[in-house]
């Protein structure tokens, strides 16, 4: 018999994938920091290859491509970062670098949205990036192309327009930890599973956005993912 729930929550969030019918659940949402050297650097950051810098935003914060959303509350420094998102099909746990790519079902066009005055405050203290990461709207996404569509992520390059002027732009091949290291690393931190996406880190060029914009993000062969900013 199912348990009976005081209150529905909304559905788990879902993603469109280029070709289907159905839709893709949203499990959990891994972010990658630092993974490209020049926005390393651009942040003031050391660049290493020590480990890969893991945070969480909920499926909560999963925004739909093509939306228009309010200036996120709390912040004077909202950032756009452009990513390239894995959307993982597969289990797997201390998977190897060689087998990693197996678990993924396809890609996307993403935009981890910051609130970088939240994040440097929590950063200088050394006290947790949450609130500065973690917020409604601000895990953006575009529709999935399954892997076998897209190719070997390599040479491709990954930009982003604001308000038509080009912020970012760098092939994926910059990337400080390639995604087989990076799946493989989660995957000694949590039993990965179908409906995981992981963020994969953004290039140089990051920057405040700010009301009426209107972003737009693209990884050469994959659908590109848009946002606009509601005016003041
Ligand atoms: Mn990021």
């Amino acid at each position: 018999m199912r348990v009976s729930l005081l209150f529905e929550l909304p559905e788990a969030p879902a993603v469109s994938v280029l070709g289907e019918d159905a839709r893709y659940p949203v499990r959990r949402i891994f972010c990658v920091g630092r993974n490209y050297a020049a926005h390393a650097r651009e942040l003031g950051n050391a660049v290493d290859r020590e480990a890969p810098i893991w945070f969480t935003k909920a499926p909560a914060a999963l925004c739909h491509s093509g939306g228009a959303i309010a200036y996120p509350p709390g912040t004077q420094d909202c950032h756009y970062e452009m990513e390239l998102v894995v959307a993982l099909g597969g289990h797997g746990f201390e998977v190897a670098a060689e087998q990693a790519m197996d678990l993924v079902y396809g890609y996307a066009c993403g935009l981890d949205m910051t609130r970088r005055d939240l994040q440097n405050a929590a950063k200088a203290k050394g006290y947790p990036w949450d609130m500065g990461k973690d917020f409604e709207n601000g895990a953006v996404i575009g529709a999935i192309t399954r892997a076998e569509s897209f190719g070997t992520p390599g040479e491709q390059r990954i930009t982003l327009t604001q308000n038509g002027e080009t912020r970012q732009d760098a092939p994926l091949s910059e990337m400080i930890w390639s995604l087989p290291e990076l799946i493989a690393d989660l995957s000694r931190l949590y039993h990965l599973a179908p409906g995981d996406l992981i963020y994969t880190g953004t290039p140089a060029g990051v920057g405040p956005v700010a009301p009426g914009d209107r972003l737009e993000g693209r990884v050469e062969g994959l659908e590109p993912v848009v946002l606009t900013i509601d005016p003041a």
